[in-house]
């Protein structure tokens, strides 16, 4: 065991980068659309150029390579349409949409400055293969990226070609995420460092390229997307950014630290900047700089009109400084897309009791489960769930055999997936949600940690497969971010506070009117206030009065919420004891944990032991805690 325990620490310290495993792609059965065609550049030679590889930096404000390299020479400005990127499980029609909004305009701002941007699509290596050989490059310009494995591996080949052909490749960093970090220590004040500099204006001109076809920005039927309908999807593109920035900063944000928490209040207190972070409309650096001035600004009125507003915005600030926390641990440690980062953490729930998974009808009355409920407006279920899924939940409770301790089968983990994936877990605000989701592309933070945890631990599905679906729906997916939370909710992480969220709790304590219930739930609008929350505790004869079919009209719940947590608090805390598991734990801690508490590793660890011990007993609070208490740095 000590052996294992340690060889499992040297790989934690350095990762294998991806297994062939990990970097396997099922690639969807849709047609890929045919690369533009080549030549694909003007009919004249231009010299050697430099090219500026926009990639999920969309504007040309606070951009250092676009300006670095306009300084030496004429420069195509570059992004290709990567139809296999397109089909990669995390991507959907959503992001297309967002990336194509925000294209155009990119389009028109380097047109003003006298090139446009030029879209090909394609492979990015054949791409510029096919540019070199008709013009040279002289250099090629982008941002670093910390994206999946999938832009990894490919970077890894442009590096390749670059190499080959003796072109230098300038990687910029756009964020507060480090390259090859050696350690975490100093991280913090390197970050404050880089998000201090000067934004980087856009170039005054650049050359135009003439006779150069700009080429089309296809549509996410060119490259054979799912349809996705998202009614109330968010706008891509600089304008709708910047003008989120100074509508939150004036004036939605004034109570951001009160409001983030409840989807009541959070679609218009949270800042909503998150897809355009993400696509990079608008850049980190200028957004804490923007909250920077306007606090300098407030920290000059009286008292009372500034309100909560320096609160507001440290809250603010603090996130923004998550952002780049958690894309750095994806840096550092790519394979964590896919694997546990704590490796003892991965079997927590495949082998555990399964006690809480009987399908849970208290009143006797299991009824026909409903099928997929009405929704609002023409919200659609968005991208088919469990197919794409399924691959993933091979083994894993798909036939109940195994893990379960002789007290009953639940429904499938492919059900329970699409369930909770469609929003008829019978829970209602993991449902509400989750339609929310579907419909808007965005959720608060804390009903996404609902929504993982929920899935996780009382569901007892996978991490990876949930955040998949997850991922394809929320617009603004950030592999650094979305992988790095997906683990801490569903506490693989072995580091961190482990929530149990208590669904029912959660609703009553940020929806007590059921406003937001009723407006995605609207079969349980015969449900009075007291039950919406419940409506299992709906006594069977007002349930008949109200003409209310539970089982009919809304599912019953496809777990007891109450037995499901107190199995997976038992299976987590089995682990947490296991040996060998604290000394992984610091080893994780010291790599990617924050250093803002200022506690070592095993300081922390002696920390959460008491604090373990106390939370322990601290049941159905909302959040049930487990493990090290520690603050994020
Ligand atoms: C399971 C799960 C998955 C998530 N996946 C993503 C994701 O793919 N992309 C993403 O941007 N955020 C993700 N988050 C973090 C967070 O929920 C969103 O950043 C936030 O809700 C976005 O809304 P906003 O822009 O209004 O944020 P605000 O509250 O206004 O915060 C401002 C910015 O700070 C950053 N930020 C805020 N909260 C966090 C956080 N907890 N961790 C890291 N950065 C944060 C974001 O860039 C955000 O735009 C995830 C959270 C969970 C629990």
């Amino acid at each position: 065991m000590a052996r294992q325990t340690a060889k499992a620490i040297r790989e934690i310290a350095c990762p294998l980068k991806y297994d062939n495993d990990c970097k396997r792609r099922r690639i969807g059965s849709a047609q890929a659309i045919a690369p533009s065609p080549a030549p694909w550049l003007g009919s004249r030679a231009m010299g050697p150029l430099q090219i500026v590889w926009f990639k999920r930096d969309l504007r040309t404000a606070d951009h250092r390579p676009l300006l670095q390299a306009s300084r030496l020479g004429p420069v195509l400005p570059l992004l290709v349409v990567e139809p296999e990127f397109w089909r990669q499980d995390d991507a959907s029609a959503r992001h297309w949409a967002f990336c194509a909004e925000g294209l155009e305009e990119l389009r028109s701002e380097l047109a003003q400055l006298g090139q446009p941007l030029v879209v090909r699509v394609g492979a990015v290596e054949e791409v510029l293969e096919r540019a070199r050989r008709q013009f040279g490059v002289a250099g090629l310009w982008s941002h670093e990226e910390t994206g999946n494995g999938w832009t990894y591996a490919r970077d890894r080949r442009v590096g390749a070609w670059a190499r080959e052909h003796g072109i230098p490749w300038h990687e910029i960093p756009q964020f507060g995420v480090i390259r090859r970090l050696a350690s975490r220590d100093g991280w913090a004040r390197r970050w404050e460092v880089r998000m201090a500099e000067p934004l980087t204006p856009a170039p005054a001109s650049l050359l135009p390229l003439e006779g150069l076809d700009p080429g089309p920005i296809p549509t996410a039927s060119d490259l054979a997307l799912a349809p996705d309908p998202c009614p109330g999807r968010q706008k891509g593109g600089r304008r709708e950014g910047l003008a989120l920035l100074e509508s939150f900063l004036q004036k939605r944000g004034a109570r951001y630290h009160r409001e983030l928490s409840s989807p009541v209040t959070a679609f218009g207190s949270c800042s909503r900047l998150s897809a355009h972070l993400a696509w990079g409309t608008l850049s980190l650096r200028e957004v804490v700089q923007a909250s920077r001035l306007r606090g300098a600004d407030l920290r000059a009125l009286p008292a009372i009109e500034r309100a909560e507003w320096p609160r507001a915005l440290r809250g603010f600030e603090e996130r923004l400084h998550w952002h780049c926390h958690f894309i750095q641990k994806l840096e550092s440690q790519p394979d964590l897309e896919f694997r546990a980062l704590h490796p003892l953490s991965e079997a927590v729930t495949p082998l555990c009791p399964r006690a809480a998974l009987e399908v849970w009808a208290p009143e006797g009355a299991k009824g026909e489960a409903a099928g997929p409920s009405a929704r609002p407006g023409d919200q659609g279920k968005g991208p088919a769930v469990t197919e794409r899924e399924k691959p993933l939940l091979q083994g894993w409770s798909e036939t109940g055999e195994g893990i379960d301790a002789g007290q009953g089968f639940g429904p499938k983990a492919s059900e329970r997936l699409t369930a909770w994936a469609e929003g008829r877990t019978g829970l209602p605000f993991v449902d509400a949600c989750m339609r929310s989701l579907i419909a808007n592309g965005w959720l608060n933070f804390r009903m996404r940690a609902m929504l993982i945890s929920v899935a996780c631990h009382h569901l007892e599905l996978p991490w990876r497969p949930c955040g998949l679906v997850l991922a394809r729906r929320f617009l603004d997916y950030e592999p650094g971010i979305h992988w790095s939370q997906c683990q801490m909710q569903a506490g693989t992480t072995g580091i961190n506070t482990i929530r149990i969220y208590n669904p029912i709790k959660q609703g009553q304590d940020h929806d007590p009117q059921g406003l937001f219930l009723r407006r995605w739930l609207p079969e349980l609008a015969a449900v009075p206030l007291l039950h919406l929350h419940e409506p299992w505790t709906l006594p069977a004869l007002t349930a008949e009065r109200l003409g209310f079919r539970h089982g009919v009209d809304y599912p019953h719940p496809i777990v007891d919420p109450a037995r499901a947590a107190r199995a997976a608090r038992e299976r987590l805390w089995a682990r947490r004891q296991e040996r060998g598991f604290s000394e992984l734990a610091d080893a994780i801690q010291q790599k990617h944990g924050s250093r803002r508490s200022g506690l070592a590793a095993s300081a922390g660890r002696a920390r959460g032991t008491g604090r373990r011990r106390r939370a322990a007993s601290a049941l159905n609070n909302g959040a049930i805690q487990l493990g090290l208490d520690l603050t994020l740095g």
